[in-house]
């Protein structure tokens, strides 16, 4: 009998460990008991399932072979025309074939890594950060670097600092109610950052899927739409927090070199998305009246995240601060020193409730301190008892 060679072991790339935390809180959402606010799902109420479904028969029904035949890469040309008109509307000036149709925004960071990122590379990204995008440039090999942030997103002094030091290839950031942090950046920061990228030679990923979901205050530009970006930032969206993430359907704008590119990682990948999600989409953007819809989420989650600011004070320990997000579904806490959000996340489930503790969206050093709630999933009454349970988990 010959003798057995195992085969080579496994790649341990993402710098990341294990399972993702919030994938192990959002288990906890399945125990009738727990109120989550951990999981960053949109409202179920806000899933227009009957239209949906609409728009899935009009596919299958009118367009049978464009819904179920193998199609081009960068995707559905009436999805794109209909998202590159959304993206001209709100302020940058888009033709369809600048997009590329990505099975969600987490594919289209792995593709814009899979592009921009050799093992070794530097990338900077906010501190803290989405922890997906944190796990994406792990398994790319990259360096990932932390830059500060304050209630107004990323600190420009401090970027410029990383970026003489640490020459980041790319920057990732979320400046539109930032995941974890719920913070976005202000207008000033946004030109500022479109210069320094102008001046220094860096890719900037701006990743948005929450930006439709503003309930406060006026819309900003994107700093890809600022002057000097245009050649050098990419826009990340989704079809996830505005119609269902279910679907999986995201998009790239990029530049055409770097669309290419992705178009080529993502034929490696998967050849395309899901040819009947996207016809279905299409249908569904291209009959709907999508604002009228999203200013009704927008009430929805204005008045959740008004619930749990109102709660807050009576939910945290004396001496806590949290940030006030204009939109989104998010908001970030800080607990006084010495309180350690992960070691008490036992004790707030024995209680009923559940938040994701802030460490793992820190690429550098984390603050054991700090901890995300969503405000978007529950009614106003679970926000009320949520908070009362987490008050008492932390008392
Ligand atoms: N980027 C950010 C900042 C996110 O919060 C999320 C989803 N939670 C994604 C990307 C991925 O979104 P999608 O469902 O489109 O893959």
């Amino acid at each position: 009998m010959p003798s057995r060679v195992p085969p080579p072991g496994l790649v341990h790339r993402s710098g990341t460990t294990g399972s993702s935390v919030i994938r192990e809180a959002l288990a906890l959402t399945n125990r009738p008991d727990v109120l989550s606010f951990a999981g960053g799902l949109p409202a179920s109420e806000l899933l227009d399932i009957e239209g949906l479904r609409t728009a899935y028969d009009h596919a299958l029904t009118e367009h049978p072979l464009r819904a179920l035949q193998y199609s081009v890469t960068d995707g559905d040309p009436r999805l794109r025309e209909l998202l590159a008109d959304r993206l001209t509307q709100r302020g940058l000036s888009v033709p369809p074939d600048r997009l590329v149709i990505t099975t969600g925004a987490q594919q289209a960071l792995a593709l814009l890594a899979t592009a921009l990122l050799k093992p070794g590379d530097t990338v900077a990204v906010e501190e803290p950060t989405y922890l997906a995008a944190l796990q994406c440039f792990g398994y790319a090999g990259a360096r990932v670097i932390s830059v500060r942030t304050d209630d107004d997103g990323i600190d420009i002094d401090a970027l410029a600092h990383v970026v003489e030091r640490d020459r980041p290839r790319l920057l990732y950031l979320v400046p539109d109610f930032q995941n974890p942090t719920g913070r976005t950046l202000a207008l000033a920061r946004r030109e500022a950052l479109a210069r320094l990228a102008e001046t220094k030679g860096f890719w900037i990923i701006e990743d948005d899927p929450y930006g439709e979901l503003r309930f406060h205050g006026a819309r900003l530009p994107w700093v890809t739409a600022q002057e000097g970006a245009h050649d050098r930032s990419v826009l990340v969206g989704s079809l996830s927090k505005i119609l269902a993430p279910g679907l999986r359907l995201g998009w790239i704008c990029a530049p055409p070199a770097l669309r290419q590119a992705c178009v080529l990682a993502k034929q490696a990948a998967d050849l395309h998305s899901s040819t009947v999600d996207q016809a279905a989409a299409a249908h569904y953007l291209g009959t709907h009246d999508i604002d009228a819809r999203l200013d009704h989420a927008r009430a929805l989650y204005r008045d959740r995240c008004a619930a749990m600011l109102t709660a807050l004070p009576g939910a945290l320990p004396l001496g806590s601060t949290w940030s006030r997000p204009d939109g989104g579904m998010f908001l970030w806490a800080k607990l006084p020193e010495g309180h350690d959000t992960g070691a008490l996340l036992p004790r707030a489930v024995d209680h009923g409730v559940a938040y994701v503790p802030g460490a793992p969206f820190f690429a550098g050093p984390p603050d054991p301190t700090t901890l995300r709630l969503s405000f978007a999933s529950h009614g106003l009454q679970d926000i009320e008892e949520g908070m009362r349970r987490l008050g008492k988990a932390f008392t």
